[in-house]
Formats: C-alpha cells, sequence, structure tokens
C-alpha cells in the first residue's frame, strides 16, 4: 500500500500526486487528509494524503517521514471536489485543494502542540448536536406550501434533486430554505446556505440564528482569520448544523451534508476571481452530487443559463409567483428622460420623494456609479483625464480631487496633464452629485449615502443598515449595495436614477445584468404592509430589459434574451473560456497573446476571437489583452487548450489567467 500525496507548495512542475511508502509505526493510522512531511528532492515538503494505491508509479519509493496534523483536515469527499475544481477550472491540484483546508493556517502551525484541532468526538447526527427549532407561526401561501412538500419528499426519499425556486421579490424564498433546512435536521442531516455577500445583512443572519438557535455557523470574508478559524473547527468538530455563508463557505467542512442552497444564483460575486475561478453554483452543484445532496437554487431572476436548464428539465423548476400575504408586487413608471430638462431628477421622481418624505416614510434611491462627477475634460485640448496606471476615466471626489477606482491612484490638483490647463468641464453623475441634489431640493430630508467611499470611512455595512432600518435616515443612496437584500418596512419608494449604464457595456449579459438590478432594485419597495412605487428613469425606456422589469416579467424577458443569444450562439447556446494576458510591457503582452492564439488556431479550435486588448487595456500598469474560446461544449475546447498552456513557453514576467465561463469580459 502506496499513499498518494499533493506537495503543499503550488508549480507546474510538482502539480501532480507523487507515491510514497508508508513507514511501519503510520500504517493503519494514516488517513486521507493527513498533513504530512516527505522528502522531496534533496529537501523535505510538506504535503497532503490525498488517496492510497495498491501499486507505486516508480520502482524506487520514499518513505513519508511522519504526520503532522493530529487528524485528517479534509475526507474522501473534498478530495474528488478538488479535483474536479482543478480539471474544471484549469487550477493547480493543490490550489484547488488548499481552499478546503482551515482558513489562513499555514502548515507548520498545524505540528504545534496548542493546536486545537481534534478528532471529532462523533459525527454530527441525530445523537450529535441536539436539534432545537425554533417554533414559527408563520402561515406558508399555497405556493410555498407546494414548493417545500417537494423538496421533503425528496429529502425523504434521501436522493440528490436539483430545484430553481423561482419566486418573485419578496415572495418568502427564505421561509422555504428554512423550513425544508427545520425538516432536513430532524433526518439527522445538515445544510448549507450560500448568499451573495452584499445579502448576508446583519437581519438575514438572526433570522437564522432565531429559527436555529446555537446551531448556526457562519462565514464570510470579512470576518478576521481567527474568527473563521474557529467557525471552521466548529463546523469540522460538528458543534453547528447549518452553515450560511458566502461563496468560500462552499469549502466548510460539513459532514453530513444532506442540503445546499444558493440564494440568488445569478449573482456576479459568486465567481471566484482568484484561482480556481470557480461559479459558486456550478461548484456547488457538483458538491451535491459527491455528497448525494439536494440543491436548491433560488431567485427573482435567474442566470438565463440556469432558467434555460430549467426549461430543459436539469433542474426541476419551483415557482412562487406572488408576494406572501397577496401584497402587490409595486407599479413601476419608466420616466423618458430625453423629455426631461433636469437629467439629475426628474419631475415625477421629485415629486414622489416629496410625498414620501411628507407621509414620514423613507426611499431609497439607486445610482450606479459613486463619487460626485464621474467623467472630467479638459476645455482646452480636450482630454478626458485618465489613471497614469489605468485605461479608466478618473473621478472626481470633493475634498479628494480626482480618483481612479481602479487602482486607488488619487491626485489632488484639478490641472490638465497634458497642457497643464486648469479650466475643466465635469460630466456623467455619482452617488454624492444626487446626495447634494437631494439636500438642496429638500433641505429638511435626513439623508444616508451608502457606498464605498462612505464604508471605508465608517465602520461596516451593519451600521449602514441599522441606521436605515432604525429610520435614522429617510432617504438612502447608494450603489448596488442598496437594491440587495434590504428588507425595511417603511420603504415606499424605489427611484433608478440611472438605468441605462449596464445596456451599454461591452458584455453579452448587459441586458441580463440590467433587467437583474431593476428588478431587485423594485424588489426593495412595499414589502410590508404599506404598498410601494418604483421610478426608473431612462433615456432608452424602450429597451425590453427595462420594458419587462417595469411589468416583473421574467419569462418576456427571457424568451426575449434566449432567442438573441441564439441567433448569437451565445452561452446557453455554448461554453466559453476566457484567456487574459497580461504583463507590464505591452508589445511583450501582445506577442504572447498572438502565440497563443496561433498555437490554438493550429489545433483547429473553433470560435477563437482574439487577440483584442482588454475593455479595460490597462490595469495597474499591466496591459490587458483578451482571447475568446467559444465552443458548443466545454470538451471541445479543453484539449487544444490544455496542450497550449502545457507547451506555450510563457516568460516570467507575462501572466496567463484561464476563465472558465467568464462572467465579466472587461
Ligand atoms: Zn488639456
Ligand atoms: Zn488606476
Amino acid at each position: 500500500m502506496f499513499a498518494e500525496v499533493v506537495l503543499s507548495k503550488v508549480s507546474s512542475e510538482i502539480d501532480k500526486i507523487y507515491h510514497y511508502a508508508i513507514p511501519e509505526n503510520l500504517r493503519g493510522k494514516i488517513q486521507v487528509g493527513h498533513q504530512v512531511i516527505v522528502p522531496f528532492g534533496r529537501r523535505q515538503d510538506v504535503g497532503y494524503v490525498v488517496g492510497f494505491v495498491k501499486e507505486a508509479e516508480v520502482t524506487r519509493v520514499k518513505e513519508i517521514i511522519k504526520i503532522t496534523s493530529p487528524c485528517p483536515l479534509f475526507g474522501k469527499e473534498q478530495v474528488e471536489f478538488a479535483k474536479w475544481l482543478a480539471y474544471y477550472y484549469f487550477s493547480f491540484f493543490a490550489t484547488a485543494l488548499k481552499l478546503m483546508l482551515p482558513p489562513g493556517q499555514k502548515p507548520k502551525e498545524l505540528s504545534s502542540p496548542q493546536s486545537r484541532l481534534k478528532s471529532p468526538l462523533s459525527p454530527p447526527g441525530i445523537e450529535g448536536k441536539e436539534v432545537k427549532v425554533a417554533e414559527t407561526n408563520l402561515r406558508l401561501t399555497p405556493e410555498q406550501q407546494k414548493a417545500l412538500e417537494a423538496i421533503k419528499g425528496v429529502i425523504d426519499q434521501g436522493r440528490s434533486e436539483k430545484f430553481l425556486l423561482c419566486g418573485v421579490t419578496g415572495s418568502g424564498k427564505t421561509e422555504v430554505y428554512l423550513q425544508a433546512i427545520a425538516y432536513l435536521l430532524t433526518k439527522g442531516k445538515n445544510a448549507l446556505v450560500l448568499v451573495p455577500e452584499i445579502a448576508l445583512t446583519p437581519q438575514l443572519i438572526q433570522r437564522f440564528q432565531e429559527r436555529f438557535p446555537g446551531l448556526i455557523a457562519v462565514l464570510h470574508s470579512h470576518m478576521t482569520l481567527k474568527q473563521r478559524n474557529q467557525a471552521w473547527l466548529m463546523i469540522y468538530q460538528g458543534e453547528t448544523r447549518v452553515v450560511l455563508g458566502t461563496r468560500s463557505a462552499l469549502f466548510a467542512p460539513i459532514k453530513n451534508l444532506g442540503l445546499i442552497v444558493v440564494d440568488e444564483e445569478y449573482e456576479v460575486s459568486y465567481k471566484s476571481e482568484k484561482s480556481p475561478r470557480y461559479h459558486t453554483r456550478e461548484a456547488a452543484l457538483k458538491w451535491a452530487e459527491i455528497n448525494k445532496a439536494v440543491l436548491i437554487l433560488g431567485s427573482a431572476t435567474p442566470a438565463v443559463e440556469t432558467y434555460y436548464l430549467a426549461e430543459s428539465g436539469f433542474y426541476r423548476k419551483l415557482v412562487l409567483p406572488q408576494r406572501i400575504d397577496q401584497r402587490p408586487l409595486p407599479p413601476v413608471e419608466i420616466v423618458d428622460m430625453r423629455k426631461e430638462k433636469d437629467f439629475l431628477l426628474s419631475r415625477r421622481l421629485r415629486e414622489e420623494l416629496k410625498e414620501v418624505l411628507a407621509k414620514g416614510e423613507q426611499a431609497i434611491l439607486f445610482v450606479n456609479r459613486r463619487g460626485f462627477f464621474t467623467l472630467v475634460i479638459c476645455r482646452r485640448c480636450g482630454l478626458v483625464l485618465e489613471c497614469p496606471k489605468c485605461s479608466l476615466s478618473l473621478t472626481y471626489l470633493p475634498g479628494k480631487g480626482l480618483v481612479c477606482f481602479g487602482c486607488g491612484y488619487s491626485v489632488p490638483s484639478l490641472v490638465c496633464p497634458r497642457c497643464q490647463g486648469t479650466e475643466l468641464k465635469y460630466f456623467g453623475v455619482g452617488t454624492q452629485r444626487i446626495e447634494k441634489e437631494v439636500a438642496e431640493m429638500f433641505p429638511s430630508a435626513r439623508i444616508l449615502r451608502w457606498d464605498r467611499d462612505a464604508v471605508s470611512k465608517s465602520s461596516s455595512h451593519e451600521a449602514f443598515f441599522s441606521a436605515f432600518a432604525q429610520g435614522k435616515a429617510n432617504v438612502l443612496i447608494g450603489t448596488q449595495m442598496v437594491i440587495k437584500g434590504l428588507d425595511v418596512a417603511k420603504v415606499t419608494l424605489v427611484g433608478v436614477v440611472s438605468a441605462d449604464f449596464a445596456l451599454h457595456l461591452p458584455d453579452f449579459r448587459a441586458a441580463e445584468h440590467t433587467f437583474q438590478l431593476l428588478t431587485q432594485a423594485a424588489g426593495r419597495a412595499g414589502r410590508h404592509h404599506l404598498p410601494g412605487k418604483v421610478i426608473i428613469q431612462s433615456f432608452y425606456p424602450e429597451h425590453y430589459a427595462l420594458q419587462a422589469a417595469a411589468h416583473h416579467d421574467y419569462e418576456s424577458f427571457y424568451q426575449k434574451e434566449i432567442s438573441y443569444r441564439k441567433e448569437l450562439n451565445y452561452p446557453p447556446f455554448s461554453k466559453l473560456i476566457c484567456l487574459l494576458i497580461s504583463g507590464s510591457d505591452q508589445d511583450q503582452v501582445k506577442k504572447v497573446a498572438q502565440e497563443l492564439a496561433n498555437f490554438l488556431k493550429r489545433r483547429e479550435v473553433q470560435g477563437l476571437l482574439g487577440p483584442v486588448p482588454a475593455v479595460i487595456a490597462r490595469r495597474r500598469g499591466q496591459w490587458r489583452y483578451r482571447i475568446l474560446l467559444k465552443g458548443k461544449d466545454l470538451e471541445e475546447i479543453r484539449p487544444a487548450l490544455a496542450e497550449t498552456l502545457a507547451k506555450i513557453v510563457v516568460p516570467k514576467e507575462i501572466k496567463v489567467l484561464v476563465d472558465v465561463d467568464p462572467v465579466n469580459l472587461l
């Protein structure tokens, strides 16, 4: 018997499984998941046991030196998961495997005697942590009941099933999750609930904690390393039964996993920006399959790809077409800004705002950009002021000068770098400009601006959320974070100051993103006893994404969108892999990109586009070129790409990044 070991170090030369002999004293002790010290070349290295084989690949096999973790850090399932992640997303196996390890733990710390890691006393289950589910007197709607019964039925049968829960905003998807989990726990299984970063509000955490007192572990990236490590240990030791977290919680060491929920599955933040560049939805699908668990994807605005798969029967569709308690969806009015004199706030939006303030209710104004002016041009020579390190225009922030949101570069002087002219012209609408406008128009309004500039100054998102929820402000102005997940009873007006921005992005998902944003924004209004209203300002009111959002009509949006996708052969009708080649020397980047493309072409890869400069052609001083590969399925592209990456020697100073199923083509 030999142990299969993966080295902790990551590089393309050692990205494989090595075989080691097991010394006498470790036989019967060593398990998959153990961290070990092994001889490698003339050195010793840290590695992880990922399996066992009867025959070794080489004749002269070295012996494992010692085990350095007090117990296995992962199981066979995690090994299978990491293998899939590495294969699917073109990452190193060790990189994928490290996602499963305790957060922030450096290999050598594990061997210290103070380590808190101990073997779990007993597997979690009915005999483990006692289940105390708080009683709820909430009456489900017939549709909620139907959805819940379908999920319970599958849990009873103990089989794996994939659901898409399509529910309009305010239709009570979370309640379905909660009751499904409560049922699951009585069967001795554990649950994982994934939500987008922005939606993991104190409100949501509290709701879960109240329902499952003492059984919840929360995991997200804003926790300190120590907090995350503690949560990891509690989960590992079976002290909690339900994990609620953002995308990295997917790798929590949950045993006996019976249900995975991915809420708002379309969210762009579900895609990892680091290798392996996994999409939480796709990875959760695989993880559910490995664990034979039930998967529930939930959304009011499913990704077009997801809905397509539901239509074709891959996902079982459950529908919540109405808000709870027969509350109506808010009426949406689109204001044609071409007919307005004031392009910041239309007459209709001002009227409604005035009324809301008079009635003592609350309003949310969504602005897509932060800052004050988002574009600055020199009057003398016509130069658009750009960041010297990025191909991004600079934003004007009062008190700070000109700022690049791509890299943080800022310059206090308002001078043209080309002609030294001091007469600049300012354009564009950011959150701070709307804040000033509303303050001037309604001097008595209590305004709260919630965007990244405001958050970095004060404590946290929680502070903003609770200030607004407690009514300390009556107008909330902000970027995306104000339209996702907020559920405040007195919000009766949502104003979308500019709805068009996303439509003009050079991305085939532009219409989808716009529709999702508008629907989510509209979803914040009138969620409780007070009826709500939504005003969308647009220069392009006839666009189908706006029209469908105004009518709360996902189906009509989908029908239009899917026909475009088919016509242009974009996902779900094709699969994409994006290669991003970057470096500080533009000519060199271009040359490497061209070499890669030529090599791929010789492998007869169909649907190769590029290389072309990326939309953001330069970022933090790095030039960026893009190659897009499009295929009927990934298997059509994969072999040629793998061969190309293995054979083309890329200079050290050039980075080649592989993004499978990219969500962002900028
Ligand atoms: Zn100038
Ligand atoms: Zn910059």
